[in-house]
């Protein structure tokens, strides 16, 4: 598997057509259909014949109008902002409003700015996104600071980009498909600095507003399944997932067209060697990620009946830095048999094995139904300056780490769904709430506003 993977292979022209033929691919959006169509055809081309799609549907679909911010003073100037993903539009006519500087959004920002924040635009300020640490908090702190702005009266918020040299990206805060509670932009780092820079100065900013969203309705979107059939237990299976969908402003080349061009990869890997495993493997090409994990949330819902047959769901949305190894989210119970039938991967460096899960990706619903989840642990390489920005595009991908994740990839399904024995059971609904609470993850989900979907039963297993 090692040498079919390394050696030449469609990798590289699949991952081109995804990023620069089929482009950015919003969920609910014509080119995520495509990109549906052509993962399909390209299954089939690597020799697997069970492929078929899922729909489900997302609650809205949405896409960018004509953004455009006018400074009305102390000087116009060309600001370069997009709205952030399923954002409200702005009233129609615009908004025509004061900014003013809440600092980085915290309880001591904006009380300083005090009243003036109602009818006003907030403007955040951040730090550049460095580590996996600086992203997990982004998406921890920016719903409380929301939820400061709201409180405080303001019409908008302005995020200052995370990122240098006018570079922009999107993606939203609001979970489970729901529309933004705000308006909200990002604004190129140096015009955020400039605007923070009149304002500590004393004079007043004002500006007017266009963000004409378009926001359509329920949408249907569809999941990619590819299926190699086991020899001894074919109704057992192992899933491996990465995310079809991603932003636009790029062609989501490190997030996570990367994983998808490799997942069909390995599939094509274990085909050729003509061996069956014993259990069955699923690759799955999830939709609705970048909304809140949709298309995998559908997935469990759907197959809700299955879940006592699933061994494990092995996830890849990490970018293209090399594997080190797998989060097992919290499953102690699981980590002495992964790392067992993990060896034949060692030589390809997988070698860490960690209880961490972050709740952030396809793993998180299957780990909410008592599954043992795998999330590849990546070093952070490219990730970070081109996370859901204009630059996340084919170039920053390197063709020949992507290969050592497809054998890595295929190993790691083949070994897990071989195996004599499971790698471990399904957990109880109260074994779940243990691990969520042991891993920290009760927490978060507090925080972000997935704890009430937990307990109705909407996502993870039924009470
Ligand atoms: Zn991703």
């Amino acid at each position: 598997m090692i040498q079919s993977a390394l050696g030449s292979s469609p990798l590289e022209e699949n991952l081109r057509i995804l990023t620069d033929a089929i482009g950015g691919r919003v969920t609910g959006t014509p080119a995520a259909d495509r990109a549906a169509e052509w993962a399909v055809a390209a299954f089939r081309q690597a020799g697997i014949e069970e492929v078929h799609t899922e729909s489900f549907k997302i609650p809205f679909g949405w896409s960018e109008g004509a953004t455009h911010l006018e400074v009305l003073s102390p000087v116009p100037f060309v600001v370069h902002l997009v709205s952030i993903g399923w954002s409200p539009a702005t009233p129609r006519g615009g908004i025509t409003a004061n900014l003013v500087d809440v600092g980085v959004g915290d309880d001591a920002g904006f009380a300083k700015a005090g009243d003036s924040v109602k009818g006003a635009i907030a403007l955040v300020h951040t730090t550049l996104l460095n580590t996996w640490d600086d992203l997990s908090n982004e998406y921890t702190l920016h719903p409380v600071i929301l939820d400061r702005a709201i409180k405080a009266g303001a019409v908008a918020v302005f995020w200052m980009s995370t990122r240098p040299s006018l570079l922009l990206y999107r993606h939203n805060l609001s979970i489970n498909g729901e529309l933004e509670r705000l308006p909200q932009a990002i604004l190129a780092r140096e015009d955020a600095e400039r605007f923070a820079r009149f304002l500590q100065s004393g004079q007043t900013v004002r500006v007017h507003l266009d963000m004409p969203n378009r926001i359509t309705g329920p949408a249907e979107s569809k999941n990619v399944v590819a299926q190699i059939r086991g020899r001894e237990k074919p109704d057992d299976f192992v899933l491996l997932g990465a995310h079809l969908d991603s932003w636009e402003l790029g062609t989501g080349a490190l997030d996570d067209g990367c994983a998808v061009a490799m997942l069909i990869d390995a599939a094509r890997v274990i085909h050729q060697t003509g061996t069956l495993p014993r259990r069955s493997i699923r690759f799955v090409l999830f939709t609705g990620e970048e909304q809140g994990m949709l298309g995998s949330a559908a997935y469990a819902r759907a197959h809700r009946d299955e879940m006592d047959y699933m061994v494990a769901a092995v996830i890849y949305d990490n970018g293209n830095g090399p594997i080190t190894g797998y989060e097992l989210a919290g499953r102690k119970d699981v980590a002495a048999a992964v790392r067992d039938a993990l060896l034949p991967a060692a030589s390809l460096g997988v070698k860490d094995f960690t209880l961490d899960g972050a709740g952030d990706t396809d793993n998180f619903d299957f780990m909410l139904q008592g599954i043992p989840t795998l999330v590849a642990i990546q070093d952070p390489a490219n990730y970070m300056l081109n996370y859901h920005a204009a630059s996340d595009t084919f170039d920053k991908v390197d063709i020949p780490e992507l290969k050592r994740h497809v054998a890595i990839a295929a190993i790691t399904a083949f070994a897990l769904a071989d195996r004599l024995e499971r790698i471990g059971p399904r957990q109880s609904r109260a074994e779940i709430e243990q691990l969520l609470k042991d891993t920290g993850l009760e927490q978060g989900m507090h925080d972000d506003g997935f704890w009430p979907l937990w307990v109705s039963g909407e996502r993870g297993r039924l009470p």
